[in-house]
């Protein structure tokens, strides 16, 4: 089974003609409240692409906190590892104008809580055939659960997103780190050559893999994009589950590439990763 440690947040969407400049108040369209966070959005992107998933993190004791367990396990994600902790649930503050120009505030809330491992947690992850992890909870939290998983030879998927440093502890326990080519130029080539396997995404090139004694590039299906956010989450969550299904790096990457592609097709914010039946049909074809 897919573990995933990471955040889960809800996303306040607004949409107006204009965003509004300091001190302006403008009219909004419409307002929607949709689950998301790397963490939760890889972890659903894992089982709709037909993984077995237990998602570690914290929501708040607040309202959000309740919907986000419930969509979480509506997804099919095993929520026993996630807490409840006191105080706020993560939020994304986003307005969206009619050119999809964004301005986002995220407020980490309970996410910055996650700062270690429960011993549950622990058995958790020594039990997984995969860990995956980003980087929007404390690195703390990242770095023991990474060497908890490699101590156990659990594999380690690393999406390093939001970029930052990555101290050695943690690029020592990583088996594949999975970059955009942004979070690529951010992390640098020396820790990109640290890992034994690097995936780069390339948007609608696909995806770059270079590890044991080989590289090569496997392209993306042609798709017609409408919304490519959540294609590297939905491309992430796919990877995972197919590498820990034994998939060799050539045939994860086409299936990690045919659900990022489908992901654009749909509109929106929110998950917008595919069945595992859709990504069926294209990897055939
Ligand atoms: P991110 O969304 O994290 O910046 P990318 O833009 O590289 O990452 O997209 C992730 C994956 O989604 C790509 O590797 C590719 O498989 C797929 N993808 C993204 N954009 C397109 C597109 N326009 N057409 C087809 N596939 C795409």
């Amino acid at each position: 089974r897919v573990v995933v440690l990471g955040s889960v947040n809800m996303d306040l969407v607004t949409t107006t003609s204009h965003l509004p400049a300091p001190g302006e108040t403008v009219l909004g369209g419409s307002f929607s409240t949709i689950p998301g966070g790397k963490g939760a959005n890889q972890a659903i992107a894992a089982a709709r692409a037909g993984g077995t998933v237990a998602f570690i993190g914290a929501v708040g004791d607040d309202h959000f906190g309740a919907a986000l367990g419930e969509a979480l396990l509506g997804a099919g994600v095993n929520v026993e590892q996630l807490r409840h902790t006191a105080g706020a649930s993560g939020i994304a503050a986003i307005v969206v104008d009619e050119q999809a120009e964004n301005t986002i505030v995220v407020v980490p809330g309970a996410n910055g809580g996650v700062l270690g491992l429960t011993d549950a947690d622990r058995d958790v992850v020594r039990g997984a055939d995969i860990l995956l992890c980003q980087l929007e909870i404390p690195i703390s939290a990242v770095i023991s659960a990474a060497g908890v998983a490699a101590a156990a030879d659990v594999p380690v998927l690393l999406n390093p997103s939001p970029a930052r440093d990555l101290p050695s502890d943690l690029l020592d326990a990583v088996t594949v780190l999975v970059v955009n080519e942004g979070e690529a130029a951010a992390i640098g080539d020396d820790a990109l050559r640290s890992v034994p396997h690097l995936v780069i995404t390339l948007g609608r090139s696909g995806a770059r893999y270079r590890g044991p004694g080989t590289s090569f590039e496997v392209s993306a299906p042609q798709v017609v994009a409408i919304d490519t956010t959540g294609a590297g989450d939905a491309f992430t969550g796919a990877l995972a589950v197919a590498w820990a299904a034994g998939l060799d790096p050539r045939a994860a990457l086409q299936r990690a590439c045919v659900a990022g592609a489908l992901a654009t097709t749909t509109p929106g914010a929110g998950v917008s990763a595919p069945e595992s039946d859709r990504i069926d049909d294209l990897v055939r074809t």
